[in-house]
């Protein structure tokens, strides 16, 4: 029997009574299971964080010794228990080291997604399906509305551009997406690196997902106009806005940014309508949970077919 009460938020997050945890809870708590580093789903200072060896480096980068007390490192589709609950890590295709969580109670199982992406990324583990009787998925795009345009075709863009550019982007996943696509698509560009990034390329490159050709960012380079790409992170992109000499862009996979498509490259780290469609058609769950964003859509589109329920 599916257990409404299985997943419930509390202050500190997504809870877990039978197994006595937290998903990537928003506070410190005794036992958190981390489906990924990004800030909003890894918090420092955990008892004991349950993710992947990726996860882990990842975090402790950005955290030092507060990370966690105690880090609990898995690979994917090995299982471990929190109480009676069985658990598994599964890829999620969303940036290296990205976990979906499978956990089994009482013969059900119940799948957190966590952050993922069905689209084609060499930097990080390709997305693994699994079947569950409950999936719990974020609905950050869950708007058929939303389609996301292909990476390559946005990326091509670039190859238009003759001038250097300045190309903001999140450090960590979308910086290493973005350097890879380039290095495919546009090999004739010079990849610049802001400091902030690339320690976590080298995390990446430990783990054997180097993201391509690239050089840290040198002032005196970018004196010349010689087809060089500078990826900075959000804020260091908005503080160069005065910037001359460059063509400024922003890598992002919101909509409402893509207003002059001239000004946006538009690449998703996350699932879009059709994907989440995709995912469903694999999991074949009988109810699916929804999380961040709106799972309105997603509650009529199977409305005599799935139980769709939207946790708050
Ligand atoms: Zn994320
Ligand atoms: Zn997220």
């Amino acid at each position: 029997m599916i257990l409404d009460d299985f997943i419930v938020i509390n202050d500190n997050g997504l809870y877990c009574r039978y197994g006595d945890f937290y998903l990537d809870s928003k506070q410190p708590v005794e036992k958190a299971v981390i489906s990924h580093a990004h800030g909003d789903h890894a918090v420092a200072g955990n008892k004991t964080a349950y993710c992947t060896e990726v996860t882990a480096d990842l975090m402790l980068l950005r955290y030092g010794k507060t990370a966690s007390k105690v880090f609990e490192t898995y690979k994917f589709h090995e299982m471990f228990s929190m109480g009676e609950v069985k658990i598994t890590l599964i890829s999620a295709g969303h940036i290296l080291g990205s976990a979906q969580v499978l956990m089994e109670y009482q013969g059900i199982k119940y799948l957190y997604t966590g952050d993922y992406k069905v689209q084609p990324d060499d930097t990080c583990e390709p997305i693994d399906w699994v079947q569950a009787d409950v999936l719990i998925t974020e609905t950050t795009f869950a708007n058929p509305a939303t389609q996301h345009p292909d990476p390559v075709t946005e990326i091509k863009k670039l190859n238009n551009i003759k001038s250097n550019i300045l190309l903001g982007a999140y450090a960590l996943g979308k910086s290493q997406r973005l350097i890879k696509l380039i290095s495919t698509w546009c090999p004739q560009k010079k990849i610049l690196v802001h400091h902030k990034i690339m320690p976590i390329n080298l995390v990446y490159e430990k783990h054997g997902f180097s993201p391509g050709k690239y050089k840290i960012y040198e002032r005196k380079l970018m004196k010349q106009q010689d087809e060089f790409v500078y990826i900075v992170p959000p804020f260091t992109f908005d503080s160069y806005f005065k910037a001359t000499g460059v063509k400024r862009l922003f890598a992002s996979g919101w909509k409402n940014l893509q207003a002059n498509e001239n000004d946006t490259l538009y690449i998703s780290d996350h699932v879009d309508w059709n994907d989440i469609l995709q995912c469903v058609n694999f999991v074949k769950p009988k109810q699916v949970w929804t999380l961040h964003g709106d799972g309105t859509h997603l509650k009529e589109h199977f409305k005599d077919s799935i139980v769709v329920k939207l946790l708050k």
